[in-house]
């Protein structure tokens, strides 16, 4: 994994608040660690947290460290982004297949670095990290893995 540039402008974008359900991962994004709740009974990953395993139903979920690579599994480019966002535009929003199995495991992201004109579906990605400074807070992105 990466970690990318802080952001450098103050940041207009909503950041996620801290519960029950999202802080194991919202804190292991500070310490530059993506995790995701794995299932002890089959084995699954999963995205986005959710309370029980969408495979077997199980409650028996573990925040699990992922290695943040992933395949592209498809995406689109945002030409008229709104509030915040629109100074990005064109921007691509990207679902990443990553590489752990045993079943696909998508992860949704800006994907950043690339112009999206050089940007097809297969592409080898991995997860970077954004401080947010003022903000005691991480997020992440999708780039391009060489
Ligand atoms: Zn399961």
């Amino acid at each position: 994994m990466v970690v990318l540039e802080p952001e450098t402008a103050v940041h207009s974008k909503p950041l996620p608040e801290l519960n029950g359900l999202n802080a194991p991962f919202l804190e292991g994004l500070r310490r530059h660690e993506f995790l995701v709740p794995r299932c002890r009974d089959c084995g699954d990953y999963h995205w986005v947290p959710y309370p029980a395993c969408r495979t077997c139903l199980s409650d028996a979920l573990n925040w699990t460290p992922v290695s943040g690579h992933a395949h592209l599994y498809s995406y689109t480019v945002v030409h008229r982004g709104l509030g915040a966002f629109a100074e990005e535009a064109p921007y691509v929003v990207a679902m990443g297949e990553l590489v752990e199995q045993p079943r696909p495991c998508i992860v949704i992201a800006q994907l950043v670095g690339t112009p999206w004109q050089n940007i097809h579906i297969g592409q080898p990605l991995q997860i970077g990290f954004v401080d947010v400074p003022g903000a005691n807070a991480t997020s992440y992105r999708w780039v391009v893995r060489e």
